[in-house]
């Protein structure tokens, strides 16, 4: 197998110069509330108020304004279960590539509809029982297509990593740094720039109770792979991580909790009730773990990575119930 060239800190500079004015610099919101039950000063990154409602739109259009002019010509495939596909389809739109998006039977309803009113041909597949990544890669040869995965490629990570990157800009070090986890784009280009421009912070990746395979990858050393979870947490519901993601994880992140749905139950509902945000279930993971191990984090500074904020207003009334 070829050497894995894995993206640095350099690649997330070169992703926020050419995101910005494109993509929302997002709002860093704090709460007395979180500060008096952590015993901590938590710094929220809202990336529920990005483009298209999550951090994706951030390494979609890094690695979609990458394209040569061919690739541009030829247009670009996606697979998601909803924001990649998402960003994808804006970015597509914004830089006038055409795009063919891959998504599951069951995503929510609202991020279908979301995705085919940017204009994008969107295929449909089950995701329990056909491989995405296979679809994907055929209609990529058959087309000339460029495929981007929602994860493991080098441009999607050093994306993902300008949120932290801009965190921290804004509200300086920081002693603890939590994320959510599902294919690992966010967490490793979080810990890349969290090990660029606070030194020494823990990074924690948090994903959900039901597919903890990354808390197994990382405790075991290599990537494990699982069916598919059964979990509320919609943008997590990933099987493994990547080729990519795995080592910049081992390398950097301090480790990886999991939290249950109940618990993103509990945290969507103090996200709405108290920051008055709506987020998507999947972005309640960082502050659950952080409420878990709020022993460790005394006196300390917090970062929370919140990741989207995409979720049908019925299915948040009914989550909430
Ligand atoms: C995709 C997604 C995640 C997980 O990101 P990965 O890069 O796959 O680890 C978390 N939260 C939301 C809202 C997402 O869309």
């Amino acid at each position: 197998m070829s050497e894995l060239k894995l993206p640095t800190y350099e690649d997330v500079v070169a992703a926020s110069q050419r995101i910005a004015g494109v993509a929302h610099k997002t709002p860093v919101l704090t709460s007395s509330t979180a500060n008096a039950e952590l015993g901590a000063e938590v710094y929220f990154k809202c990336e529920n108020f990005q483009r298209m409602g999550a951090f994706k739109f951030r390494g979609g259009y890094n690695a979609l304004a990458k394209f040569t002019p061919a690739q541009r010509k030829a247009g670009v495939v996606a697979f998601s279960s909803g924001n990649h596909a998402q960003a994808v389809a804006l970015s597509a739109r914004l830089l006038g590539i055409p795009a063919t998006i891959v998504m599951p039977h069951d995503a929510p309803a609202a991020k279908v509809a979301a995705t085919r009113g940017y204009g994008v041909q969107v295929v449909i597949y089950d995701r329990y029982t056909e491989d995405r990544e296979q679809i994907g890669r055929e209609l990529a040869a058959k087309h000339g297509l460029t495929l981007i995965p929602p994860y493991d490629h080098a441009d999607v990570i050093a994306g993902q990593g300008t949120a932290a990157k801009e965190l921290i800009e804004e509200v300086g070090r920081l002693d603890v740094v939590f994320a959510p986890l599902g294919g690992g784009g966010l967490l490793s280009g979080t810990a890349l720039s969290t090990h660029a421009l606070s030194p020494g912070a823990k990074v924690y990746g948090v994903e959900p109770e039901a597919g903890n395979d990354g808390q197994q990858s990382l405790r075991s050393g290599s990537i494990v792979h699982i069916d598919t979870p059964k979990t509320i947490a919609d943008g997590a519901q990933t099987q493994h991580l990547g080729q990519l993601t795995f080592p910049i994880i081992q390398r950097d992140v301090t480790d990886i909790l999991t939290a249950s749905d109940e618990q993103l139950r509990a945290e969507m509902r103090f996200f709405g009730e108290r920051m008055k945000i709506v987020i998507e279930p999947t972005s309640g993971l960082g502050l659950a773990a952080a409420r878990a191990m709020k022993d460790q984090l005394q006196g300390k500074r917090v970062g929370i990575i919140v990741s989207g904020g995409n979720v049908d207003i019925a299915r948040y009334a009914e989550l909430l119930a």
